[in-house]
């Protein structure tokens, strides 16, 4: 067994200006990167990683999966040097899920929320656990997935490269068949586009670069609200017909998409909804007029007094949580999202406290999402600050 092609993509979605997403297409070596931080903070966190899986060969002799820690470790060092002696990369990070290919295994290192799959046999199985937030609360049963979709911290990750002088790195080897598929994407494709949506596009596309093109695209239609980066590889049988390997692009990898190539791709059919029956309406039993004036107005008035006590606690209500740059944020409101991204609350005061800076233990504290006021809600974010922030 050997590597087939390989196909790399990133772009910055329709919402960020800048794209803070790395990729390495260095075969047998892939790797993706998700950058967090203020100003550019972020794509240089992201940069440094993709650097290191290029640039480190004192890792070149040991074995596969040692050879992904080693490189994840010294990403990690230099990001984590960089934010201590430059202010302006300060409380910088980012996640990476990097996997090589030797003698009939795939190896993945992995920090942070971006994932890595494999298709076989018509499935797609996700080989990572993703560190963040809303997978924590997942675990323990206190969030359904849907909930976690439409979460308000889906985007919080709770481990990260650059935030510590060492970084606890998950490890994964799965064996390998001919055929096989592996992804390794950033949250920018799979908080867009579900997985099902995924599959299918993987399993239709001609070549693994339509098929990335298309994934980004997909994540775009989905609202692009992140940067969207995608890595695929295909594992052949020896006896398969020779195929052209994709040759690695240029150094700096993370480049822009090529618009052209992408009018050129075709959409990929969109499910079909089918209209809902309609029902016969049943006959509705005659009712007195003047009783059910009289139940209607109790009702509104009901719906006032409820409506009116909501507001006027909600104006009172905050609590602590952690923006899309992963900083802890006190905001004012109820932590819920409707599914159109409008959410109850907003922001009132971001602290440079990252939230991949606590533990488990203090996040769980932190963001338990309880109500209380401004001043509490301050308080508890400044004693981790003055623990945690230089
Ligand atoms: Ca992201």
């Amino acid at each position: 067994m050997r590597l087939g092609d390989s196909a790399g993509r990133t772009d910055a979605g329709r919402v960020r200006r800048r794209n803070e997403d790395s990729f390495v297409l260095d075969p047998p070596l892939f790797a993706v990167a998700d950058g967090m931080g203020g100003a550019q903070a972020g794509e240089v966190a992201s940069r440094l990683a993709a650097a290191a899986f290029r640039e480190y060969h004192a890792a070149d002799r040991l074995e596969p999966a040692e050879r992904v820690e080693a490189i994840i470790q010294e990403a990690n060092r230099r990001i984590f040097e960089r934010a201590r002696t430059d202010s302006e990369a300060s409380g910088m990070g980012t996640t990476v899920t990097a996997a090589i290919l030797t003698n009939g295994r795939v190896s993945i290192g992995h920090v942070g929320d971006s994932r890595a799959y494999r298709v076989r046999n018509g499935e797609l199985e996700q080989l990572t656990e993703d560190h963040s937030l809303v997978a924590d609360l997942m675990r323990s049963g206190r969030l359904t997935p849907e909930e976690a979709d439409a979460h308000p911290q889906r985007s919080v990750i709770t481990r990260a490269l650059g935030t510590d002088a060492e970084v606890d790195v998950d490890m994964v080897t799965v064996d390998v068949e001919p055929g096989d598929l592996f992804l390794l994407c950033s949250d920018g494709l799979t908080t867009m586009v579900p997985e099902e949506d995924i599959l299918r596009i993987l399993q239709e596309a001609d070549t693994l670069d339509a098929a990335a093109r298309t994934l980004v695209r997909a994540a775009n239609s989905g609202g692009g609200e992140d940067n969207i980066t995608v890595v695929l590889f295909r594992v052949q049988g020896d006896e398969a017909i020779e195929e052209t390997l994709v040759a690695a692009p240029p150094a700096d990898a993370a480049e822009e998409p090529n618009e052209l190539e992408d009018t050129l791709t075709d959409l990929p059919p969109v499910a079909k909804v089918e209209p809902p029956v309609q029902e016969p309406r049943p006959r509705r039993r005659r009712s007195h007029w003047g009783r059910r004036i009289l139940w209607g107005a109790l009702g509104l008035a009901f719906v006032a007094l409820i409506l009116g006590g909501a507001l006027f606690g909600l104006s009172r209500a905050y609590f602590v949580g952690a923006d899309e740059e992963g900083n802890v944020t006190v905001y004012q409101g109820v932590p819920f999202d409707f599914s159109d991204g409008v959410g109850l609350y907003r922001e009132r005061y971001v602290s440079r406290l990252q939230a991949a800076q606590l533990s488990p233990e203090e996040r769980a504290e932190l963001f338990d999402h309880q109500l209380v006021s401004y001043d509490r809600a301050v308080g508890r974010v400044a004693a981790y600050e003055a623990e945690a922030v230089p």
